[in-house]
């Protein structure tokens, strides 16, 4: 029997096509080309030390096991992590579908529409349920949420104020410790001074500039802070609310009286708990802060012929633009589950979301007051869906023995346990629950059924919601089955993702997101798992996790690592959280300068600016590398102070450059550290890695190299190696992990981040092994080289190492046809939509390029039909240039043409309808419209509007 292998289903080319794209490049082998390639001083010597791969049904065997040492108690824990109802419409259309989860974050506005229409479906519900006048779409997850409300205030405190010293921010004890815990790392380096206290005994002094209260709070209690606010207002505060937007369809949103940021996650709108995620935090605000609001934002705005067309407004490219001036580093965020819950919402509308709210309450009500009738102590506030019931701790120890014999695991506090009803929460679960009490307490208690369940309102008159919610059509037009699958077939069939074509992103790395890796994500053993369930009751996560970890410091060359951060900006954040406590565990508190090269990635100077660090941006040479003298230069004159390096490797500009080593020692002997940013990993697993090169920290890209698909922006996960000496200090979580003194506090609400979706690169590296991971590497390289030789007679490819040859990636210069033409690179990017393809990175690093990465997951035809499409632009521009065709008027001008702009009775362009629609012979048979024709941000930022505009509008 032959043995079905996954390397060859994940590598595109086949041993033919090898053949060929060597003899197109030049090189008799691969391993010339790589030798050519990667310099020899950093070759890793010998192999990875990795099992072999596995088959695909070898693996999800194997996982199966592995799956079923995770316990499924009933979680009554909650702490922000809730059992919901995925519909199935939903599950089966959007997270299990390629057409929505291999989507690329929507830069390219105009073949991103469906995927930009839930994003703003999702603003919408949540400015509705919050009662606020902005909301992005959408944050990595609660806490981190609330810190970036935090730092938008501190950063928009009055000038004076700020002077003055103004630094101080409190935070009510009943926050969720995870939150708490996440303030801590984030306020630190910012020198903002947390005060805890209760929110009643807050004195509202001068000194601080904002507050944080949650409501409900942790332990579930409404309470009446209207006053409150307006007091703290009057002094001068800013008051920050976490909230609950289930809580919320039936109370008073914190909108209503007076809050300025409101911000929560949106787990419990029907996304699994996932062991902590991937979720969709919001963050909801005044208008007035609509030029600060972290995250991406979407807006409405209109296309070259005046049709209404959405666009993610001016922000999202904020960390571009401003670098060390910018005050988030936020990037890849959760947009898939942005989507899903705003789908829920869109699927059940405001009644059906009302009745769930209710009935979640009624649920709660009723087992609170069966606990009262057995004799128990059970807190009094009102509350929506989360109460506690008084208890020493030997009391509690025997509850938790009654508690186990019925599989139910409840919150445990010192002086109480809290119990959290949910949607999933089913009249079985509150039989066993009720029962384990009344076991403990030696009573009989009654079976309850449904209609029991009786709602009643009794919540206090200030917290009864009466502003009505999702009034907006969208929210009532898709109820039944048939009506949700078609709107969410049509939304997906206007994007382009990776199931239409290659996605040629540099620096993104768009590579196969498999089926195998992606199926386990929906099996309840993991997707059901709350982040604070008892260790021994997830021993499959533990070893599936502790295997990801060795395996990942294997490929990074590293002595350990956090699978803490939560994408790639939070892994920088977190490295540098880690160096910064390292110097000062030194007593080299003082070492705050942290050099950059300018071609650096947007997030690089944001995330030190986050740390606390200043920036010192060291110069590139003409081929792109580092300007050693300016580094040395620099390292010199900061040596005193110096604390990292930051360095992306093979560089931004494609290219693995030789003097690395040396640029990597100078900053040792200046008594720096080494940051390097993993994202271009996928030229290096199994080659070469970054413990070689003398990195001490790395973070890694999971969503790029290992497979976790985009998501249309989101989920990631950017786990962090270090070097032994960095091991102390790694990211501790005071909910769910045992801290030494050296850890640093929790970067993510989760102690592993998005649990849920390591699954995946799990899954990758199980299946690939030692050989395949090496393999795709070569691939990855290979495929990018004979881009370069299809392209470059053509196309000036702009750095390539010294024997001729590009790392995964390469920069082709445009500038060139701008000086001739006028044509400009975003026109290229645009006219590349009417030939299918989604353009490569734009403008990044350089202004004016384009940067081509093909991974090695497409086949030599698909790399050739990209190749065919730039080839007979190319031509297209030469026609401009030769005054063929029209400056203003042409082809990549007009780019994208829409079906209605070709099929309209009065085209007045000097080319053909053939020419504009069906250039090569290949799109006759697949052809991919443009639902929009070019999209103007300039409109959409001068009129920025982020909530469904009225229906008319839509027509
Ligand atoms: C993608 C990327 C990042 C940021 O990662 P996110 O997950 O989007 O935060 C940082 N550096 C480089 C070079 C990248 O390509």
């Amino acid at each position: 029997m032959v043995r079905e292998t996954f390397t060859s289903r994940h590598i595109g080319p086949n041993e033919n096509d090898q053949k060929e794209m060597l003899k197109a490049i030049g090189c008799a082998s691969i391993d010339e080309l790589i030798e050519k390639t990667v310099p020899a001083s950093i070759r890793l010597k010998g192999k990875l030390n990795l099992p072999k791969g596995q088959s695909e049904y070898e693996y999800l065997n194997d996982l199966k096991k592995l799956a079923a040492k995770n316990k499924l108690f009933k979680s009554f824990i909650g702490m922000g992590y809730y059992g919901t109802i995925t519909p199935p419409v939903i599950q089966r259309n959007v997270l299990e579908n390629p057409g929505w989860y291999t989507a690329y974050t929507p830069y390219q506005a105009e073949i991103s529409q469906g995927r930009l229409e839930a994003l703003l479906n999702f603003q919408t519900m949540v400015m509705d349920f919050t009662g606020m006048e902005m909301a992005n779409a959408s944050l990595l997850d609660e806490a981190t949420a609330a810190a970036e409300a935090m730092s938008m205030l501190f950063a928009a405190r009055d000038r004076k104020k700020a002077k003055a010293g103004q630094n101080k921010f409190f935070v009510d004890e009943n926050v969720f410790p995870h939150t708490i815990d996440v303030l801590k790392s984030r306020a630190t380096p910012l020198e903002i001074e947390l005060v805890f206290g209760s929110w009643k005994d807050f004195d509202k002094s001068e000194s601080y500039y904002g507050a944080l209260i949650q409501y409900p709070n942790q332990y579930g209690e409404i309470e009446d802070y209207r006053q409150w606010t307006e007091e703290c207002h009057n002094n001068g505060i800013k008051v920050v609310v976490a909230s609950d937007l289930m809580a919320l369809a039936l109370l008073t949103p914190p909108g209503e009286w007076g809050a300025d940021v409101v911000v929560g996650s949106a787990q419990r709108f029907g996304v699994p708990m996932g062991y902590g995620g991937p979720h969709a935090a919001f963050f909801a605000t005044k208008d007035e802060f609509k030029r600060q609001l972290p995250g991406r934002i979407i807006g409405v705005s209109q296309d070259k012929a005046g049709n209404r067309a959405l666009r993610m407004a001016l922000q999202t490219r904020e960390q571009h633009i401003k670098r060390d001036r910018a005050t988030s580093n936020i990037c890849t965020a959760q947009a898939l589950l942005a989507t899903m819950a705003s789908m829920y919402a869109v699927y059940h509308g405001a009644e059906g979301l009302e009745k769930i709210a209710q009935f979640i309450n009624a649920k709660a009500s009723k087992v609170h007051g069966e606990l009262k009738r057995l004799g128990y102590d059970v807190s009094e506030a009102p509350f929506f869906d989360t109460f506690y019931v008084r208890m020493d701790a030997a009391e509690q120890l025997a509850l938790r023995d009654f508690c186990i014999a019925e599989e139910i695991n409840l919150r445990h506090e010192e002086d109480r346990v809290c119990i959290s009803i949910d949607e999933a929460t089913t009249p079985n679960d509150i039989n066993r629950l009720v029962r384990g009490f009344a076991n403990l307490a030696t009573q009989d208690h009654v079976e309850l059924g449904n209609e029991d369940f009786v709602f009643e309102n009794n919540f206090p008159a200030f917290a009864k919601r009466s502003s009505k919610y999702l009034q907006h059509p969208v929210f009532s037009k898709y109820h039944s089955e048939t009506e949700m699958m078609r709107y969410l077939k049509r939304l997906e069939n206007k994007d382009i993702s990776l199931t239409h074509s290659m996605i040629p992103l540099g620096s993104c790395t768009m590579k196969l997101n498999a089926a195998s890796e992606l199926l386990p994500i929906t099996w309840p053993e993991f997707a059901s798992v709350h982040p604070f369930t008892p260790a021994e009751q997830v021993m499959g996560y533990a070893e599936l996790l502790d295997t990801l970890s060795t395996w990942l410091a294997e490929v990074t060359g590293f002595h350990s690592v956090s699978l803490q951060p939560n994408s790639g900006a939070q892994g920088e954040y977190a490295g540098l959280m880690v160096i910064r406590a390292y110097h000062e565990h030194n007593g080299d508190k003082h070492r705050n300068i942290v050099l950059i090269p300018a071609s650096a990635h947007g997030t690089n100077p944001a995330s030190a600016v986050m740390a606390g660090m200043k920036v010192v941006v060291v110069k590139c040479d003409e081929n792109g590398n580092i300007d050693t003298t300016d580094l040395r230069a620099k390292a010199e004159q900061h040596s005193e102070n110096l604390s990292a390096l930051m360095v992306t490797y093979p560089s931004t500009h494609g290219v693995f450059e030789e003097d690395i080593l040396e640029i990597t020692e100078i900053i040792h002997q200046h008594g720096g550290q080494v940051y390097m940013d993993g994202a271009n990993m996928n030229a290096q697993v199994g080659i070469t890695n970054p413990g070689i090169i003398g990195a001490d920290v790395c973070h890694l890209n999971l969503h790029k190299t290992f497979a976790i698909p985009h998501g249309g922006g989101g989920p990631g996960m950017g786990p962090i190696g270090v070097a032994e000496h960095l091991t102390p200090f790694l990211p501790g979580h005071s909910v769910a992990l045992t801290n030494e003194e050296t850890n640093i506090n929790a970067v993510s609400a989760a102690q592993y981040g998005s649990a849920l979706i390591l699954i995946i690169s799990y899954g990758y590296l199980k299946m690939l092994g030692r050989d395949g991971l090496e393999e795709a590497t070569k691939h990855a390289i290979l495929n990018a080289n004979y881009i370069k030789a299809r392209l470059q007679e053509k196309y000036p490819v702009l750095y390539q190492g010294k024997n001729g040859t590009v790392a995964h990636e390469m920069i082709v210069d445009l500038r060139g046809f701008k000086e001739r033409g006028g044509i400009e690179a975003e026109d290229l990017a645009k006219r590349l939509i009417d030939f299918g393809f989604h353009a490569p990175t734009l403008s990044f690093p350089v202004a004016g390029t384009v940067m081509i990465e093909p991974t090695e997951s497409e086949s030599k035809e698909e790399l050739d039909r990209f190749c065919d499409a730039m080839l007979c632009i190319h031509q297209e521009m030469e026609e401009v240039i030769l005054g063929i065709q029209d400056r203003d008027d042409n082809v990549l001008k007009n780019a994208p043409h829409t079906l209605n702009h070709v099929c309209s009775s009065d085209w007045n362009h000097g080319y053909d309808r053939e020419k504009a629609a069906f250039a090569l012979p290949y799109l006759k048979e697949t052809k991919y419209w443009s639902p929009t024709a070019r999209v103007d941000n300039a409109f959409g930022d001068r009129n920025l509007i982020c909530s469904c505009p009225p229906l008319e509008e839509y027509m």
